[in-house]
Parts: structure tokens; sequence; C-alpha cells
């Protein structure tokens, strides 16, 4: 009999998205001649930019020819595309290509980088929260099972509500890892320079690692917001980045992204001696991964050209545009919304003492629109309610129409 992983068993089922299908899929079979629109997704709609198409079908040719096939690559990625990157993204950031390790996406890379870590380390993320984060250090047993108050033993929540403008208060006890998502995902909401450099100094004077997660990114708009944490002084020293090209490119289904690990940033090893991230980093990635595919990591390279960024840049617009229709939907019924500004997120408060599943489906059953309960992110979701600006223009522009006499009661 083999023994799996205990840890496995503090996880709770996907319950939220689970229970978003079963519901649906209920209100689906007494109505079978439904209008229903999807606002809840977390993906994308809009195909792939032709420059992206065009570099994907030049590498599919060169797949035809032996003198320009490509077997496996470096599993760092490929120095056109770590170059491009450092040049595109970090220009003057003092980021490096080694710095950059390409990959499958920042999913992968956030629910892997934790392994670099003991199992006692202590964990501190913000909630509402993108589940993995949790998640994966609950598989690596940093994390008890969840408690009645909804959150996993033994790890930092740290609440981001209305009450506090959705900006993280530092934790009390001193934590090792702290999980940074900004642009954020659920709630939308940004952080200033200013805001970011409170935990850059936080992490610099208690010896923490912060792993940034900026996959929203090339949503920001306002002038304040920095783009990546590596624009704060000191950052470099403990921080790490993850950034995708599925939410910025539609990459959702092609699959890449990348983690940027900095030499200077650092944990403690066993003689007590400091210990480069980056090194084990790539000591992990050389063992367990094999490299982004090249014709991806082409595709992406297309993302980083005149023609690419500025046809991404449109797809970017009518996401927002979107969000932006949301938003004043939701404020045209007299609610306090965030979000939908640097973000393509729409974060609702819901009227005092109305729960995030009652309104789910007040939404489903009165307007036919499909959201994410904010309780599904974490405990302190509850109350509150997330819209995308990902669905087609013309749904959402529907959808916004029937929002207009849409009743609360
Ligand atoms: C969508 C998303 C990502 C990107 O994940 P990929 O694996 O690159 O598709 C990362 N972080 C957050 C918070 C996201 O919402």
């Amino acid at each position: 009999m083999a023994t799996v992983n205990p840890y496995y068993s503090n996880l709770p089922g996907n319950y939220l998205f689970a229970e978003i299908a079963r519901r649906v899929k209920e209100y689906c079979a007494s109505h079978p001649d439904n209008k229903l629109i999807r606002l809840g997704i977390g993906d994308v709609t809009q195909p792939l930019v032709p420059a992206v198409i065009a570099a994907l079908e030049k590498a599919v040719r060169e797949q035809a020819d032996a003198a320009t096939f490509m077997g496996y690559g470096p599993e760092q990625g490929y120095a056109f595309l770590r170059e491009t990157v450092a040049f595109a993204c970090y220009d003057g950031l003092g980021i490096d290509a080694d710095d950059i390790f390409i990959s499958d996406g920042a999913k992968c890379d956030i629910g892997n980088f934790q392994e670099l870590f003991a199992g006692d380390a202590t964990v501190a993320i913000t909630d509402p929260v993108y589940p993995v984060y949790a998640d994966s250090n609950v598989m690596a047993g940093r994390a008890g099972p969840l408690g009645e108050n909804g959150r996993f033993k033994g790890m930092v929540y740290l609440p981001c509500t209305a009450a506090n403008g959705f900006v993280p208060e530092l934790p009390k006890d001193r934590v090792d890892i702290i999980y940074l998502c900004y642009p954020n995902n659920p709630t939308g909401t940004v952080l200033t320079k200013a805001q970011l450099a409170v935990w850059v100094d936080y992490a610099r004077e208690n010896d923490s690692v912060i792993f940034f997660d900026a996959a929203y990114e090339a949503f920001i708009r306002s002038d304040d917001v920095p783009h990546s944490i590596y624009e704060i002084e000191g950052a470099r020293d403990v921080a790490v980045e993850f950034r995708s090209y599925s939410k910025s490119a539609g990459f959702t289904g092609l699959r890449c992204g990348f983690a940027v690990v900095p030499p200077g940033v650092s944990g403690v090893g066993p003689d007590r001696k400091r210990v480069a991230l980056r090194d084990m980093w790539n000591r992990r990635q050389t063992t367990k991964y094999n490299g982004c595919p090249y014709i991806v990591q082409r595709a992406a390279e297309a993302v980083h050209t005149p023609e690419g960024r500025k046809q991404c840049r449109a797809v970017i617009d009518l996401y927002m545009k979107n969000a932006a229709k949301i938003r004043d939907a939701f404020l045209g019924l007299g609610l306090t919304v965030a979000g939908g500004v640097d973000a393509p997120y729409v974060w609702v408060t819901l009227p005092a003492g109305m729960d995030s599943w009652s309104f789910f489906d007040a939404l489903l059953n009165r307007a036919e629109i499909v959201g994410t309960p904010g309780a599904g992110f974490g405990p302190s979701g509850e109350g509150y309610f997330r819209l995308t600006g990902f669905g087609n223009p013309a749904q959402t522009v529907e959808a916004v129409e029937r929002l207009k006499t849409f009743r609360m009661e």
C-alpha cells in the first residue's frame, strides 16, 4: 500500500466553479430557451492577433525542414525571447536575460516556486485571493485544513475589503513568503508605487521574499501604478515576479509566461549560508521541465514587435471597454464598485447583508447573467461579486442593457 501525500486531504474540492456549473446547469434545464451571458469567466474570448499567427505559421514551417527543425530547447527558454523580454519589459530596471525563465504559464511557475522553500516557511496571502497561492502551499504541508472561519490553518491572511480600500495591511507577525498580485484578481484593484514600496521595505527589513504576480500588468492605465515590482527601489533583493502572455496576448490556450528571478534574491540554507533563488530555480527547472515549445516562444516574441504590441493593445482596449461598461452599469444600480480601471475585473460591493451566492442566484434568475461570487475567493470575498471584461463586446452590451432594469429585490 502506497501512502499518499497526506496534505492533499486538507484541500477542499474545487467547489467554487463546480457549484457555479451546477447552478447554471440547473437553470438551463428549467429554462431551455435561455439567453445566458457569462461574465464570470477568467478566460479570454478574442482570437490571437495577426502578428502572433504569422510568427506561429513561420515557426511551424521551420519544423518541416531538417535545417531549421528544433528539438529540445534550453529549459530556461531561448535566448531570443529572454533577451527580448529583458529589454521590452525591464529596460532600465537592472534585470538581465539570465534572470528571465520562460515557461508554459504563470500558474505553474507560481504553483511550483514554493518548493524552493522549507516545509515550515510561513506564508501570507491576501484575501480574497487567486486560489493557486494557498492551495500549492497546502499541498506542500505549509498549512493545515480549512477551518470554520474559511481560512487554512497556519496561513496568514491579509484581508482586502472596502474597509481598507482593498489595500492589505502588513502582517502582525513576521512571515517568510508574501504573495502579492497587482493588478489584482479578483478585486481589480492596484497598488501605487508608494503602497508597493511599503511591502518591499517590509521584505527587506524582515528578510522575507515577495512572490509578485503581474499577470495583468498590460491592463494598467494609471500613471502612478508600477508595471513591475522592480520599479521599486530594493525590490531586486527580495522579490520574484511572474508574468504571462495569457491575458495580455490571448495565450490561455497557447501557454507561455515567465518568472523573473534576480540573482540577489536569496534564502538561507541548512548551513545558514545564503542561497540564491535563481540558482535553485535553475536547478529545479532543468530537472523537472523541458522548456516551452519553440513555436510558442516565437509567438511570444512577436507580441513584443511594434505590430504585435499595437494589435494586442487593441484587444486589451476592447476588454477594458467591456469592463468600463460593466462598471458603469453597477454604479448605475447604486452599488459601489472597485476595479475595471487598471484591470479587466470589476468587483462589486453588495448591499449590506446580501451574501454573494444570493446575488449570484438573483443575477442568474432575473437577468440571465453569470458572475462569480466573491466568497469563492476567500472569506473576505463574502459580500462581493466579480464580473469580467473578457466577454465578447456584443454580449457585454446586452448584459449592460439587462442590468439597467435589474432590481436588487
Ligand atoms: C490568469 C492568471 C494567471 C496566468 O496564468 P497562466 O498559467 O499564465 O495562464 C496568473 N495569475 C493570475 C492571478 C491570473 O488570474
